[in-house]
């Protein structure tokens, strides 16, 4: 998709139509099959997403230059589909092995031309049928259970992972999302010329009144516009290139919440997706690090009974809806049990029975840092992954999985 060129001025403003349209093709974006921004809101839907007699298959699959030549996907896709097909029950294989074909054909009819790994969700009873192209390399692999696997997504995709990028200047200014690392022109706006409003019918001492005044205008526009995308997109930050000017017109205008998550930065107006890229990314990098800190002082910090510790309290209150933000050492994973009844999830559940609700339908989990991920989304939870070492570190007490509590 191109990016919308829209017009802003004293003859332009923005309008409820154009609004609209804004707000319509920013959605459309996100919907786009070839090249989806993955939105939070997208996230949520997959962790609802529950095959109880039919399973669900997450199929992780890397793109990579190297893949996409003299059919190396083909052979890595047939070679994970043989390993899960002699891992599954005999009764559930037939339809395994029916879904992995109609990927693999669905893969063969085209390929995405853009992304470093396609992501599949699948279940045939449900008609779930999930394609998510991505620019980053995933690790191959097939999942098979009743939920989707969806921890890759998640880790890869932490805070600060999905931007929104501002570049302004009076008379041109331009958005871009940054999504993974990934900066795609959204929209181009066309601005006032200031020169040409300026003749000399305009007496002398209004000329500066007057200059001030349609860049304020100006920039409270772009600022609503910025206020449109980011409610769809739901960015972490919104990172902003401007002269002074027009950056504090620009930053005054917005609400106090987009306020809190602006960031600075330079580059030219003219400058090509990649220069900005490039631009951006030290203050990524930053930007990772100082969440990773940031959460990790918010558990210092939070009052005794407000964090669970370690993995079974922060289960059971996961469990009893009471997390706010799951924390959990990015290198961790371990086996555990799910009650099928209540959901329960535990390390190790005491009996054959769930202590929770009594139920005889516990099933092992393979990953409970997948299942706690997915739990938390469902109720709204933020998940925070601890990558870099020296917050793992860190982490103390804490590791490897943690919560900040609601009550
Ligand atoms: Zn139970």
């Amino acid at each position: 998709m191109n990016s919308l060129t829209v017009s802003l001025g004293v003859h332009s403003p923005l309008t409820p139509e154009l609004r609209d349209r804004i707000l319509e093709t920013t959605r459309a974006r996100m919907e786009e099959p070839a090249y989806r921004l993955l939105s939070p809101e997208h996230l949520r839907g997959l962790a609802r997403l529950e095959a109880r007699d039919d399973p669900i298959i997450s199929v992780y699959l890397c793109l990579t230059p190297e893949r996409r030549a003299a059919g190396g996907w083909q052979s890595m896709l047939s070679s994970l589909a043989h390993q899960t097909l002699l891992k599954s029950h005999e009764a559930a294989s037939e339809t395994i092995r029916r879904q992995l074909d109609r990927i693999e054909t669905a893969l063969n009819e085209q390929l995405p031309e853009l992304g470093r790994s396609v992501v599949f969700f699948v279940c045939e009873r449900l008609g779930i049928w999930r394609q998510i192209t991505l620019p980053i390399a995933l690790a191959d692999r097939i999942h098979v259970a009743p939920r989707p696997y969806i921890r890759p997504l998640l880790r890869s995709w932490g805070e600060g992972d999905r931007n929104l990028v501002a570049v302004l200047s009076q008379e041109r200014s331009r958005f871009f999302v940054d999504h993974l690392g990934q900066i795609e022109e959204i929209y181009r706006v066309k601005g006032q010329r200031i020169r040409g409003m300026l003749t000399d019918r305009v007496p002398r001492d209004r000329r500066d009144v007057l200059a001030t005044q349609v860049l304020k205008d100006e920039a409270r526009a772009l600022a609503q516009m910025a206020e449109i995308i980011t409610r769809e997109l739901e960015p972490s930050y919104l990172l902003v290139a401007a002269p002074p000017d027009m950056h504090a017109a620009f930053v005054e205008s917005l609400p106090k919440a987009l306020v809190e998550r602006v960031q600075e930065f330079a580059v030219d107006i003219h400058a090509s997706s990649h220069a900005i890229g490039e631009a951006l990314g030290p203050l990524r990098e930053q930007m990772r690090r100082d969440q990773e800190t940031a959460v990790l002082q918010e558990l210092e910090e939070a009052a005794f009974e407000k964090v669970a510790i370690g993995v079974q309290e922060t289960l059971d209150c996961l469990r009893e809806g009471r997390v706010a933000a799951l924390v959990v050492d990015d290198r961790f994973a371990a086996p555990g049990e799910q009650c099928a009844e209540c959901k329960a999830l535990f390390q190790q559940a005491p009996g054959d029975a769930c202590p929770i609700c009594e139920s005889g339908k516990l099933q092992s989990a393979d990953d409970l840092v997948d299942a706690a991920a997915q739990q938390a989304l469902d109720r709204g939870a933020r998940v925070e992954f601890i990558r870099y070492p020296e917050t793992q570190v860190r982490l103390g007490k804490f590791a490897p999985m943690s919560a900040l509590l609601r009550y």
